[in-house]
C-alpha cells in the first residue's frame, strides 16, 4: 500500500467495515456488524451544533416519545449513549473525527480523516443529515451568538428573553416549547398559515401560553454586530415589515443530507440524498448507505436505526460473497 496523497500516515490494515456516521443508523450498524464478528471501525463525527456531530440529530433534540420500548420517553443524548455502549460492548471501535475525503474506487474503498488514509472492503455511509439555514446575510457571523440551530444546546442561555423559533414543522414546535422552559415568550414565525408538524405537536403549541404564532412570515434581515439583536420579517402576502424584539432566534426550517463528502462518487437524487437500490446498496460495490442521508420521506429514529439494520446485513452478505481476503491482496491495484 503506497501512502495517503493527503499526508504521509496510512493505516496498514484492510478492515471488513468502515461506518462512517454515528446517529442511530450507524451505531445500529455498528451493534450488527460487531456482533457477526466484523469489527467495524466507526467514524462518529466531531463536536459541531448542525447535527452532524458524534451520536447525530438526537443529540440536539430532548424528550424522544416515539422510539419503540421507552414508555415514559427518553431523552436523545441518552438513547444515542446507550447505542453507542451496546455498539462498544460487542467490539465496535470508534473514532471521534470526521471523513474529509473518500474514493470509492475500490474495493478495498479508501477514506481519510485528519490526514491519514483508512482502507476497508465495505463501507456503510449514515451521515445524516444537518440543519438548513435561512441563507440571511448576517445569519452564519451571528451563529453561536443569537442564531442557533440547537434549542437543547442553547436554550439555557436565554432565560427571561424574547426569542423567536422559525418553521412550521415538528422541530420548530418541539424547539418553541422546549423554549418556554426559559424564555419570557417565543415567537413563532412560519411562512404560512398552516402547520406541517404533527396534530399532537400542534395542541401542545397552541395550548402554551408563551407560544405567539407569527403567520405568513419570514425573516428578512437580522440586527446586531456582536450578538442578535432584533429581526426584520416580512409577511409574505401584504409584503409588510416589522420588527420582533428578539434576543434569539433558533432556526428549524428542516435538513440537508450530509453528502457533500461524496459527490461525484455517489448517485444522489435532486436533493442531494444517496439514492439505493436492492435494500441499502449504493451504485457503487461494497458501499451501503441508511438513515438520513438516503432517506427524505421518513426521517425517524427509528426508521434510521431499522436501516441501520438492513445496511449491517446487507454489508455482512456482500463481504461472505467476495473472494476471500488473501485474493484481493494478489489481485494488482494501482495504490
Ligand atoms: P420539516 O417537517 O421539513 O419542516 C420544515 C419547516 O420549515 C416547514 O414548516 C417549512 O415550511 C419550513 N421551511 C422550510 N424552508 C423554509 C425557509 N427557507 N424559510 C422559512 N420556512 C421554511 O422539518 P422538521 O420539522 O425538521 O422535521 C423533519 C422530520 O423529523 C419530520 O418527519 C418530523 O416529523 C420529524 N421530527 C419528529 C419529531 C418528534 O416526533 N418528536 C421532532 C422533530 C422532527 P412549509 O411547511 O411551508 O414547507
Amino acid at each position: 500500500m503506497t501512502e495517503s496523497p493527503v499526508n504521509g500516515n496510512t493505516v496498514n490494515e484492510t478492515r471488513d467495515v468502515i461506518i462512517i456516521g454515528s446517529g442511530p443508523a450507524g451505531l445500529t450498524a455498528a451493534i450488527y456488524t460487531a456482533r457477526a464478528n466484523l469489527r467495524p471501525l466507526v467514524f462518529e463525527g466531531s463536536p459541531s451544533s448542525t447535527g452532524d456531530q458524534p451520536g447525530g440529530q438526537l443529540m440536539l433534540t430532548t424528550e424522544v416519545e416515539n422510539y419503540p420500548g421507552f414508555v415514559d420517553g427518553i431523552q436523545g443524548p441518552e438513547l444515542m449513549a446507550a447505542m453507542r455502549a451496546q455498539a462498544a460492548r460487542f467490539g465496535a471501535e470508534f473514532l471521534t473525527e470526521k471523513i474529509d475525503k473518500v474514493d470509492f474506487s475500490g474495493p478495498p474503498h479508501r477514506v481519510w480523516a485528519g490526514g491519514t488514509q483508512y482502507t476497508s472492503r465495505a463501507v456503510i455511509v449514515a451521515t445524516g443529515a444537518r440543519a438548513k439555514m435561512l441563507g440571511l446575510d448576517a445569519e452564519r457571523k451571528l451563529l453561536g451568538h443569537g442564531v442557533s440551530t440547537c434549542a437543547t444546546c442553547d436554550g439555557f442561555f436565554f432565560r427571561g428573553h424574547n426569542i423567536a423559533v422559525v418553521g412550521g414543522g415538528d422541530s420548530a414546535l418541539e424547539e418553541a416549547n422546549f423554549l418556554t422552559k426559559f424564555a419570557d415568550k417565543v415567537y413563532l414565525i412560519h411562512r404560512r398559515d398552516t402547520l406541517r408538524a404533527s396534530k399532537i405537536m400542534q395542541e401542545r403549541a397552541f395550548k402554551n401560553d408563551k407560544i405567539e404564532f407569527v403567520w405568513d412570515s419570514v425573516p428578512v434581515a437580522l440586527h446586531g454586530e456582536d450578538r442578535l439583536a432584533g429581526v426584520t420579517i416580512k409577511n409574505v402576502k401584504t409584503g409588510e415589515l416589522s420588527e420582533l424584539d428578539v434576543t434569539g432566534m433558533f432556526v428549524a426550517i428542516g435538513h440537508h443530507p450530509n453528502t457533500n463528502l461524496f459527490m461525484g462518487q455517489l448517485a444522489m437524487d435532486d436533493a442531494a440524498y444517496l439514492l439505493t437500490h436492492r435494500g441499502t446498496h449504493l451504485n457503487v460495490e461494497g458501499v451501503f448507505a441508511a438513515g438520513d442521508v438516503q432517506d427524505r420521506t421518513y426521517r425517524q429514529a427509528v426508521t434510521a436505526a431499522g436501516s441501520g439494520c438492513m445496511a449491517a446485513i446487507d454489508a455482512e452478505r456482500w463481504l461472505e460473497s467476495q473472494p476471500h481476503q488473501a485474493e484481493i491482496i494478489e489481485t494488482p491495484t494501482d495504490w
